[in-house]
């Protein structure tokens, strides 16, 4: 009974980048009802993840004693026996456990060198946990080699933000739209994977606001636009360098605003000039009139921004599709005035968070480079002698790479599932295996942990109180309501033990002390304190004193780069990775869906979630059912060159004929079996969106 409880705890949704503030409702150890409070990002919204989403908390596959490889078990891989997966692991005591892991870690770094150890962290985690987590391996091995999914999600937009804003976080948050004339929606599907935001995007239409959605699926926000470009995949540089060729052409750019903040414009009209309406239009499938409609619509506007997703992100081109997108809105002036901005819609719910706090391999703690001394020597002296190396590290695909090549021999790995969410997974599922010593801390006993040595059982969001950064640059607390499980514990206490084991002098008793501590580097946390989040709940960073909320706009007067300017970086137009032919003659693309949430391990494990969405589905036009002869609801048979699964099909009318688009959930159809591996060069992320595929009826 939800109306029955003992006590209520504020905290924020685990889920997407939105961070809605939640209420939950707790009888004994047992969260029983979970609703939107008044946070700054959902004033009382919540969707249904965050409404029925959380019972996968007090789940019985939850992990609660630690565990360690049986001497006996088989080789590791994920052949275990559904009806008793622990069959290949003993219980353990925590100190056991600990010691296995720390002895394991450091046989290898005392034999073969601490680059024969890297750590995948977690934006599911909080703050602090991020911030120790890279603080152990580059303190306890002396490299960069840490990274996590922010690589697999917006690292071509954040390589973009960083090169010609000088700051990777969103320059508006998404609720400036109530202040708009126009929004273009890209390579996003808010209703579904954002979607407390996608009803600040709808209300914004039906006030009036111009609503221009650009994606290769008419997905449900069409419903609400006054333009829906459905353009071919793969082609948003020639769709956006076409939009800016109308703007450059008819002189539609804001002079004043790029001469008085921007840098690199005669050089950008001169490549823009190509790019012409009637020959982008054929490569991407817009008519040329749309094109030039667009263009002056956005150009015109008062005050624009522009959102997108992974749907620009995941490409080998991903950088240069948000090279572009910010030179569109720095060629109208649409940035640092209310209603205006740059908006990379975050993923995970703290993926901002682990960025700002350095789980990235090339920089520290808020984006500072290892590359610049001064970074290195105050980091040397907050943590207390350790030399930082000044080589940037290696990101998650190219560490499964030396992993694959027995170059790293041992990995920690806390929160993420490689085992699912890597491109071409084959190739990361045979490099687990081959680890010679693997520690994961989590939850559950994900397709990861099959490949363990040492499992060490973690918390759940609600089961730990931090720090946490959602999409719009908003500190939020996230508070424990009940205790871990059984023997599971704080996420942030185990790294501190194992740190301890492992040589370093770590002497965190609260994550309070850890947030102090980054306060020292961070500047991004100036004048917030860990009261002050405790008393107001959210805080938007920058803020310029203790009584400011904080910006939701930034550089009104100019950018954190040379002489405080914007600069335009041209992008040319090149082809996907792999291109359709006679053996694969479609393109796959892959995506969340609503109620499901990347690997499946959480919300698969949501009695509610589940019932809806049970089965793993694929989505394709109702023409390219009739010609393989499937009915709604049939098998199919989807094969890339790098592997195949087999799916119940859907009809979808919002997927081109010659596409099919397949959530990456379900562990029985693992869309990453068939993703293609090839990286962006800049930003280095798979191009998930875009893979040949064939399909045929099962
Ligand atoms: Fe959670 Fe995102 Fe849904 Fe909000 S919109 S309830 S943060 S999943």
């Amino acid at each position: 009974d939800s109306a029955d409880f003992d006590r209520e705890v504020k905290s924020v949704c685990p889920f997407c980048g939105v961070g809605c503030q939640v209420s939950m409702k707790v009888k004994g150890d047992r969260i029983v009802n979970v609703e939107g409070i008044n946070g700054p990002a959902n004033e009382g919204r919540l969707c249904v993840k965050g409404r029925f989403g959380f019972d996968y908390i007090h789940h019985p596959h939850r992990l609660t004693k630690p565990m360690i490889r049986r001497k006996d078990a088989p080789e590791k891989g994920l052949n275990v026996d559904p009806a008793n997966p622990w069959t290949h692991f003993r219980e353990a005591t925590w100190d056991e456990a600990l010691d296995a892991a720390a002895h394991g870690l450091q046989d290898l770094r005392s034999y073969y060198g601490g680059t024969s150890v890297a750590g995948f962290g977690s934006a599911k985690c909080t703050n602090e946990e991020a911030y120790l987590f890279q603080k152990f391996i580059r303190q306890g091995f002396g490299h960069n080699n840490v990274d996590h999914c922010t690589r697999l999600c917006h690292a071509s937009s954040v390589a973009a933000l960083m090169e010609n804003v000088g700051s990777g976080a969103v320059t508006a948050t998404f609720n400036e739209i109530e202040n708009a004339d126009v929004a273009i929606v890209i390579g996003a599907n808010p209703t579904e994977n954002h979607p407390v935001a996608a009803t600040y995007f709808k209300q914004f239409a039906k006030r009036g606001g111009k609503l221009i959605v650009m994606d290769p699926r008419a997905q449900a926000l069409r419903r609400h636009a006054a333009h829906m470009l459905q353009f071919r995949p793969g082609t948003d540089v020639a769709l956006l360098n076409a939009i800016m060729n109308v703007i450059v052409e008819e002189k539609l750019y804001d002079r004043q605003y790029i001469e008085g903040f921007t840098e690199g414009f005669f050089e950008f009209r001169d490549h823009i000039r190509a790019f012409t309406p009637d020959r982008m239009s054929e490569l991407c499938g817009i008519d040329e009139d749309t094109i030039r409609t667009v263009a002056r619509t956005f150009a015109r506007a008062e005050r624009a921004m522009i959102f997108w997703g992974m749907g620009v992100s995941q490409h080998i081109h991903g950088t240069d599709n948000a090279r572009c997108l910010i030179s569109l809105a720095l060629l109208c002036g649409h940035i640092g005035r209310p209603g205006t901005g740059l908006h990379p819609l975050r993923g995970q719910n703290n993926v901002q968070g682990a960025s700002d706090a350095g789980l990235i391999p090339q920089v520290l703690p808020d984006y500072q480079s290892v590359t610049d001394p001064e970074v290195r020597a105050l980091f040397k002296h907050i943590w207390r002698g350790t030399e930082i190396q000044a080589t940037p590290g290696l990101t998650v695909v190219e560490i499964m790479d030396r992993v694959y090549r027995g170059e790293i021999k041992g990995m920690y790995i806390l929160g993420e599932n490689p085992a699912m969410s890597d491109p071409d997974v084959d190739h990361a599922r045979k490099a687990l295996a081959q680890l010679d010593h693997l520690v994961v801390q989590d939850i559950f006993l994900t397709e990861t942990a099959n490949y363990a040595d040492v499992i060490l059982p973690a918390s759940a969001f609600a089961e730990k109180t931090g720090t946490v950064t959602n999409t719009n640059r908003q500190v939020q607390v996230a508070r424990q309501a009940v205790p871990p499980p059984g023997e599971a514990r704080e996420d942030w206490e185990i790294l501190v033990d194992l740190a301890r084991r492992i040589g370093l002098d770590w002497d965190y008793d609260d994550p309070r002390e850890v947030f102090d501590e980054m306060k020292m580097s961070m500047r991004s946390l100036h004048h917030i304190t860990w009261k002050r989040l405790e008393e107001q709940n959210a805080v938007t960073y920058p803020t310029s004193g203790p009584n400011d909320p904080g910006a939701a706009v930034v550089f009104g007067d100019g950018f954190p780069r040379r002489a405080g300017r914007a600069k335009f970086t041209p992008a040319r137009v090149t082809p996907p990775a792999e291109l359709p032919d006679e053996r694969f003659p479609m393109i796959l693309t892959t995506g969340r869906q609503l109620e499901h949430w990347h690997t499946g391990s959480m919300t698969r494990r949501a009695s509610v979630l589940d019932a809806v969405e049970p089965e793993a589905n694929c989505s394709l036009h109702p023409s390219t059912l009739r010609k393989l002869g499937v009915e709604p609801g049939g098998k199919v048979r989807l094969t890339t060159r790098r592997g195949s699964v087999e799916v119940m099909a859907r009809a979808d009318r919002a997927v081109a004929p010659d596409m099919v688009f397949l959530p990456f959930a379900y562990v029985e159809a693992a869309a990453n079996i068939l993703t293609n591996p090839a990286l962006d060069p800049f930003g280095k992320i798979p191009e998930f969106k875009y893979s040949a595929v064939r399909v045929e009826k099962v």
